[in-house]
């Protein structure tokens, strides 16, 4: 299993493959489908080998290459059911800063929107990703928003999204997210990525995270 992170301004989009199907993880701002296509050229496959574009929430920085990448893999669109009416409506979402930095990023990520998309697959808490044309599995991990997930591959590595944060000097330790809905069910997801005993976490932000960075999660 491989993953490919392909770093945007602000967030990470993920190309993973296993060699023969591949799945995106996020897709970063508008405008980022060719570096997406890029990195699927790079790999060796073609874009109609992507099976699954997986969003890990709603929010712009992760949703918005979505509608161009699915034109050009013709891959289906997933996002759990509890995020996927915000991006039928799209447009701007209030963030919830859990600290200084994000308040100052606020800035900057608000006014990005989200597009307006009907998702091809609506997720539930748990699914086998496989049967959708992907890889791996999801979990439910609220928090950062209220649909956010985590795909949990074969080799143990996670794709957090924004369920956890890297730090915004080290950017390898894992924080709490920059943002939450709901800071008590962010901080029960964060155990329920640490309980995994994840060798490799990738984020949306900053990282990938370090194992030891995450077991400490488990008493947070
Ligand atoms: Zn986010
Ligand atoms: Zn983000």
């Amino acid at each position: 299993m491989t993953v490919y992170a392909v770093k945007n301004v602000a967030s990470s989009a993920f190309l993973v493959t296993d060699g023969r199907r591949a799945m995106i993880v996020d897709t970063g701002v508008a405008g980022r489908a060719p570096a997406m296509l890029k990195q699927i050229a790079d790999a060796g496959l073609r874009p109609a080998d992507v099976g699954l574009i997986l969003l890990t929430h709603h929010h712009a920085d992760h949703s918005g290459s979505a509608l161009e990448l699915r034109e050009a893999t013709g891959a289906p669109i997933a996002i759990h059911r509890d995020d996927a009416d915000q991006l039928r409506r799209g447009g701007r979402v209030d963030l919830q800063p859990t600290s200084l930095m994000p308040r100052l990023m606020k800035v900057m990520l608000a006014k990005a929107e989200i597009p307006a998309i009907e998702p091809d697959i609506v997720l539930g808490d748990e699914e086998d990703l496989s049967g959708h044309g992907g890889i791996g599995r999801s979990f439910v991990t609220p928090g950062h928003t209220s649909g956010s997930v985590c795909v949990l591959l074969a080799d143990n590595t996670i794709l957090a999204g924004d369920a956890l944060s890297g730090g915004m000097l080290r950017a390898r330790m894992a924080r709490k997210p920059m943002f939450a809905t709901d800071l008590d069910a962010a901080a029960r997801s964060m155990r329920a990525i640490a309980n995994h005993a994840p060798t490799t976490v990738y984020v949306g932000h900053g990282g990938n995270l370090t194992a030891p960075s995450v077991a400490q999660l488990k008493t947070c």
